[in-house]
């Protein structure tokens, strides 16, 4: 077959049959080991800072997405966020009913870009967007540097 010719029918193209190993190891990044760092050992949620554009990003970037600057500057989020919006899973990540249904939802907090999605800890029928919300932090002692050292966001 030359270039000029359209492939059709690729049984005809010479192929080898395998299997090809490919393992993947995503990391956090800087900013996002200094947020579970602080989570896990202080129970703090850390946003970054870009003084220039008076703006903070949660979760953390390790660089302004308006200027670029690189962020070292990082403060606690306010105590309260708000939920801006939720949904209600009535099954879990494997597919399996679950007892209850759980409400999550994606929390912000005053003057900083972005926000958490995680667990709202309250019945299902009661999770609205709007709600005052304040994280539960894990005790140390079961903390392991995840997400789920916040155990979800109950009302205010
Ligand atoms: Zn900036």
């Amino acid at each position: 077959m030359t270039f000029l010719e359209r492939t059709t029918d690729p049984r005809r193209l010479r192929h080898w049959e395998g299997t090809l190993e490919a393992d993947y190891i995503y990391t956090s990044g800087l900013a996002g080991e200094r947020f579970f760092t602080a989570l896990r050992d202080d129970g703090r949620i850390l946003a970054s800072r870009c003084d220039a554009c008076d703006l903070a990003y949660l979760p953390p970037r390790l660089f302004c997405e308006r200027c670029f600057a690189e962020l070292a500057a990082y403060d606690d989020v306010p105590a309260t966020g708000r939920v801006e919006a939720v949904t209600v899973a009535h099954a879990d990540r494997s597919g399996r009913p679950l007892p209850e249904p759980e409400a999550w939802a994606l929390v912000s907090f005053r003057g900083i870009h972005g926000g958490l999605l995680h667990r709202l800890l309250v019945p299902a029928g009661k999770a609205r967007a709007g709600l005052a919300v304040r994280p539960r932090i894990r005790p140390r002692a079961m903390r392991t540097g995840t997400i789920a050292d916040i155990e979800g966001f109950e009302p205010a």
